[in-house]
């Protein structure tokens, strides 16, 4: 058996069978060509899907961040806001405790105010002198209230010492007098003893003091004028005094006013420094101070103020930084200010007893409230 009648299209007429195979052709061909437009179709049905969804996916995004920009904005917003509204919080209640304190002040500040002394007065320019012998004398009663134990601060047992000490106190301190003259009068006790001293072991007890070849000298000269001109006594008048060897005013007053009881005023670098800061005096010149000074104050007060006046000078009112903010009398001085203002820091500056450090006095009398000094180390 043949394949073409094995088929159905086999058991057609040729003519049909063509027209059928022609009618079969355009079915498929147009069948083909609708599957090619639906394709295309679908084709550029998703092609315009991906893009409108990638549009929309854009237009998210787009929102998304527009959302997270003003989220961000709003959450900046409120942050701010809140701070604002913190920053106003405080000046509200400070404003608020303040008008609290201002309502309670008048009913407390009258009964427990603590009695505080007048600020320093901007200048004293045009100070009568009346004005300012008063304050001047105030001053003077307000130190004897600060300092009632001023003292001389050079350690003695009679005039001679006394009279030594103070001419080696020259160019030194106190403090390092008091340390150096107990070896000294243990070996020349009296004005014969140092007349007849070996020179050079003179110098070597001094020493420490400084300036010893010329201080030895003095003291050489002041005991063998002692001894030859005054019976080894040393005598009480300023006159007398200044004729000694190394012996001056300063030096004469202050065995007057402490070995005699003979009133005198004591012009040393700290008193003439001190009473120029308090415009007693402009003077320069010691004699002149002195002067100057002695019309101020009644012949009683002479000693007293002289050691009143180098106590708050050696204490607080030092010559590079006087500690203002920490002194008794800053209401009447015109200087108030040339120091340190601060309290704290101005009393970290007060020396001696008030800044709670020893004193210059090997032997204070009993009436210091401060320490004692110590000796000189190796003697
Ligand atoms: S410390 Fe200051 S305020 Fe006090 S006396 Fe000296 S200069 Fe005047």
């Amino acid at each position: 058996m043949s394949a073409g009648r094995d088929s159905a299209v086999g058991e057609q007429a040729p003519a049909e069978a063509a027209k059928a195979v022609k009618s079969g052709e355009k079915v498929r061909k147009a069948a083909t060509r609708k599957k090619s437009a639906a394709t295309a179709a679908t084709g550029t049905s998703a092609a315009k899907k991906t893009t409108a969804a990638k549009t929309t996916a854009k237009t998210t995004a787009k929102t998304a961040a527009k959302r997270s920009v003003a989220a961000k904005k709003t959450a900046a917003e409120k942050t701010a806001a809140k701070k604002t509204a913190a920053a106003k919080a405080p000046a509200k209640t400070a404003a608020a405790k303040k008008t609290t304190a201002a309502k309670k002040a008048p009913s407390k500040a009258p009964a427990k105010a603590a009695p505080v002394k007048a600020a320093p007065a901007p200048a004293f320019k045009d100070e009568s002198r009346t004005a300012m012998v008063r304050r001047a004398r105030r001053m003077n009663r307000e130190l004897a209230e600060v300092y009632p134990y001023a003292h001389p601060e050079l350690d003695f047992r009679n005039s001679f010492e006394l009279l030594c000490a103070t001419v080696l106190s020259a160019q030194t301190t106190d403090l390092r007098v008091n340390q150096t003259t107990p070896a000294l009068f243990a070996a020349y006790p009296t004005p014969e003893d140092m007349a007849a001293a070996d020179p050079e072991r003179l110098e070597e007890l001094i020493r420490p003091t400084g300036f010893f070849r010329a201080k030895a000298k003095s003291l050489l000269g002041l005991s063998t004028a002692l001894r030859d001109r005054f019976d080894g006594e040393v005598p009480g008048r300023l006159e007398d005094l200044v004729t000694l060897p190394g012996v001056g005013r300063k030096t004469a007053n202050v065995v007057l006013g402490n070995a005699f009881g003979v009133p005198g005023i004591t012009v040393d670098t700290h008193f003439g420094r001190l009473v120029r800061r308090f415009r007693w005096t402009e003077q320069q010149d010691p004699e002149k101070v002195e002067a100057e000074i002695a019309e101020i104050f009644p012949k009683s007060e002479w000693t007293m103020l002289s050691h009143r006046v180098v106590f708050h000078g050696r204490r607080v009112c030092h010559s590079r930084k006087p500690a203002c903010g920490a002194c008794p009398i800053a209401h009447d001085c015109p200087s108030y200010g040339e120091g340190e203002l601060d309290p704290e820091k101005a009393k970290k500056l007060l020396k001696y007893e008030m800044g709670g450090q020893p004193g210059q006095r090997l032997r204070p009398p009993a009436d210091y409230p401060g320490q004692p000094a110590p000796p000189l180390a190796g003697r």
